[in-house]
């Protein structure tokens, strides 16, 4: 992947995680990762349409994962796609904690560990900062 198309993702996502919505710039000290939505192990392409921008928690929960399960019915969806998805259809935020409102967001933030306690912890600190 060359260092045009990693720009043009990172610009395109505002410098955001597209799962979290994390500020690269509140994150001193990790850089975010230009992730593969499916993954090159399941036939995944270094194409625009096929990546994303994600902090480090969300990329390594997300992994090769396509799919995951709706806690809410205990089915099998597919995960929140940033290229096809608009982010607000699938998840809300109270406070610093990101609720599913789909079956698919419900399946995310799940998978993606997102109100993990420290993960919440840093995005109190970001939203009274007015960061996130
Ligand atoms: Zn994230």
């Amino acid at each position: 992947m060359d260092e045009a198309l990693r720009e043009l993702v990172r610009r395109r996502a505002g410098e955001r995680c597209e799962y979290c919505l994390l500020p690269q710039p509140a994150a001193r000290f990790f850089s975010f990762h230009v992730e593969h939505i499916r993954a090159k192990q399941h036939g995944g392409q270094d194409v625009e349409s096929n990546l994303a921008l994600a902090c480090p928690d969300c990329n390594a929960h997300k992994g090769p994962n396509l799919t995951s399960i709706d806690p809410l019915t205990d089915s099998v969806v597919p995960i929140f796609n940033p290229r096809t998805e608009k982010w607000w259809d699938h998840f809300v935020h109270q406070g610093a904690i990101i609720l599913g409102v789909s079956a698919i967001g419900r399946a995310t933030a799940e998978l993606l560990n997102m109100n993990e306690t420290e993960r919440v912890e840093m995005r109190q600190v970001l939203l009274a900062n007015g960061e996130w």
